[in-house]
Formats: structure tokens, sequence, C-alpha cells
């Protein structure tokens, strides 16, 4: 097996991406403007692609490993600009979930404030 060095890295990288080169969905090619990198490591990199046909967006992580190349595409309604922002943020554990359960069970008015203040919005 060939080595994979932090050389071949980028290279392999960048060959990983063009294994992205049509729409999972309507099977049009990318365009090089539709394509974002977002996150470029030696190891990985984050990538998000519009498609120019559909709009369709995805979001692929390519990863170089002793084993090889690997590739993990999604479709998503995010777009690269919703990425960047959310990345990195911290995800929410069970202790986030019980406190709006907690939350909610101590505020009998909680789904009343929640319509009402929806009903507030449509307003303005
Ligand atoms: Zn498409």
């Amino acid at each position: 097996m060939k080595k994979i060095t932090q050389n071949s890295s980028p290279s392999l990288l960048s060959e990983g991406l063009k294994l992205m080169r049509n729409c999972p969905i309507c099977r049009h090619e990318y365009e090089k403007k539709s394509v974002k990198i977002l996150f470029d490591k030696e190891i990985s990199r984050l990538a998000h692609l519009t498609c120019g046909k559909c709009q369709a967006m995805v979001l692929t992580v390519i990863t170089v490993s002793p084993f090889g190349l690997s590739s993990i595409g999604m479709v998503t309604d995010l777009s690269s600009t919703d990425v960047s922002k959310l990345w990195g943020r911290e995800s929410f554990v069970e202790d986030d979930v019980l406190d709006f359960y907690n939350l909610v069970e101590s505020n009998s008015n909680f789904l009343q404030l929640l319509s009402s203040k929806k009903n507030n919005k449509n307003l303005n």
C-alpha cells in the first residue's frame, strides 16, 4: 500500500472533490464557481456544492486516511453561508433537551406564550 504523506494529501483531496462532478439530483455537471471550500486541512476538506441547473445544495466531506480516500456527501438546505456560521458551534446535549423540557413543564402558559409571540409577529 502506498503510504499517504502530508505532501500527497492536498492533491488527493482535490481528486476526491473531482469524484463529486455531478449533481446527485439531476446529474448536471458542477461548474467551478459553484464549489466552495469551507474547511481545508491536511487530511480533510469540507466543500459546499450548488447545482447550476436544479439549485440543489450538497455538503461533502473528503478525508484522506491510511486506508485511502473517502467522500461523504449529503443533500442540504443550508447555504454555504449558513454552514460557515454553524461550523464549530457546540451541538445540543441531553442536558439542553432536559432544560427545555423543564422550562415547558414549569410554565403552564408556555405554548400560549409561543402562539402569542407568533401572532404578534404576524401583526407586524
Ligand atoms: Zn442538479
